[in-house]
């Protein structure tokens, strides 16, 4: 970020009437058709509006607390901070930003597991209680540099699925936790509470069951020792959509009523991701290149297509995992298949399809093999569901901010004062090309 947040506005473009998002879209691959045709995002905020009042609705119990690092564009961060949601941070920059939003440090915790010295300082500086952690050594480094902070102890899930041998085993177990709080009681630090994570794809009633039941005991065997235990944080791994959500809430609700039966004092608290911006985004690539290779020899490219092979299409595109899909290269199965922009006809036959990003290395695959109308070079695919793949970035495509009229309201039905917050927002008509406008819809002065 640069400068202070003074000087920070970012122009959201307000959709009124009829106006879509599918507009907004329109308009800037026929601006950027005619310039350098570079990827762009666009972005709908009613989707995080509307995302909250999802969560308060279904899960009003548990206070969400915004986990900067799915998506740390300042935009969303303030938009949050006025919805009232908490916020986790990873480090002193994410840290920076929240306050700078005017979030009280009590709503702001400093996550991740293994803390740089000079955060955990500034996480003391700024009056930041709330850190997690699981393992002896940081709990000393907690001790020495912020002699106040308020522990939540991160216990171990069973890590699940096939991503077990990729995934790197945080957290503590029962045994270990019990260490960490006759450690914590011996160093005068206060332990607050427990955090587990469930990632979305193991996400089963056992794992749910086991995950609580597991931090009642340390809750038990911290009161024991002495400590006032009183913040479960349920982690993240919402993926944004309702039905999970409700899921979640069908299995965890019954546990917690029999474990952490609501009490003087007791928060429950979760810390949701890409839940509120992952649908709010849309990237919008060029295809640069392309090549055509025989079906099922994708890896011989070499094979010349003979007359009864069904081709493949390699399209190559001008953003890859070293960029906007930075993602993949952390989950195999993170980007889903796009779609093109043009207008083709539904009878339009499909083909086998895998699409690249443009740095020529066998890891820059974004989608290994989907099924695609032919396209061409110069034409644009969308892919939605971008808004956690590691934006924020400091060369993300431009991002274009756009909220309509209705979602605008719908903040301020949330109690969000407008005249108070959200004041970088510098909203401005959208600017739609006159075929594509509704005849409500200005043109610019
Ligand atoms: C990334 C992250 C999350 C959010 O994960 P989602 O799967 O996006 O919900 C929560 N907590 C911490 C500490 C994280 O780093």
């Amino acid at each position: 970020m640069k400068g202070t947040l003074d000087e920070l506005q970012y122009s959201v473009e307000l959709l009124e009437g009829s106006a879509a998002l599918r507009d907004v879209i329109d308009k800037h691959i026929h601006d950027q058709t005619l310039a350098l045709k570079s990827a762009f995002f666009v972005a709908d905020l009613g989707v995080i509006v509307r995302q909250q009042i999802c969560w308060r609705t279904k899960m009003d119990q548990i206070r969400p607390f915004y986990a900067v690092k799915s998506n740390s564009s300042p935009v969303v961060v303030e938009i949050l901070a006025a919805l009232g949601t908490g916020f986790v941070c990873s480090n002193k920059h994410e840290l920076d930003l929240v306050k700078g939003f005017g979030v009280p440090s009590q709503d702001i915790i400093l996550g991740g597991t293994c803390k740089q010295l000079s955060h955990i300082k500034y996480a003391a500086k700024h009056n930041i209680p709330l850190l997690v952690c699981d393992n002896e050594a940081e709990l000393r480094k907690i001790a020495r540099c912020h002699p106040k902070a308020k522990v939540l102890l991160l216990l171990t899930s069973e890590s699940c699925c096939e991503r077990e041998e990729m995934a790197i085993p945080f957290g503590s177990t029962l045994k270990d936790c019990r260490h960490l709080l006759e450690c914590a009681r011996e160093l005068s630090l206060r332990v607050t509470g427990v955090k587990f994570n469930i990632p979305s794809c193991c996400q089963d009633a056992q794992a749910f069951s086991r995950a609580v039941s597991d931090a009642r005991c340390v809750f038990d065997m911290g009161e024991e020792l002495g400590f006032e235990m009183n913040i479960l944080d349920i982690g993240g791994g919402f993926d944004g959509s309702e039905a999970q959500l409700d899921k979640v809430h069908q299995t965890l609700k019954p546990m917690l009523d029999m474990y952490f039966p609501l009490s003087t004092g007791l928060s429950i608290i979760a810390e949701p991701g890409a839940y509120y911006v992952s649908s709010a985004f849309t990237l919008a690539v060029n295809i640069i290149a392309k090549t055509t290779v025989a079906r099922d020899c994708s890896d011989q490219p070499h094979k010349v297509l003979s007359a009864n092979d069904e081709p493949e299409f390699l399209y190559y595109m001008n953003d890859g995992v070293y960029g906007s899909f930075a993602n993949k290269l952390l989950c195999e199965d993170s980007i889903s298949t796009p779609s093109a922009h043009k207008e083709l006809s539904t009878e339009e036959p499909l083909f086998s399809s895998s699409l690249w990003g443009p740095s020529a290395d066998d890891l820059d695959q974004v989608v290994e093999r989907c099924l695609l109308p032919e396209l061409s070079v110069g034409d644009w695919l969308l892919f939605s569901n971008a808004g956690a793949n590691g934006l924020g970035s400091e060369h993300k495509p431009p991002v274009f901010y756009s909220i309509t009229e209705c979602d605008w309201q719908e903040i301020h039905n949330c109690g969000v004062n407008l005249d108070t917050s959200m004041k970088n927002f510098s909203l401005g008509p959208c600017c739609l090309q006159p075929s594509m406008s509704d005849a409500s819809i200005s043109t610019p002065a």
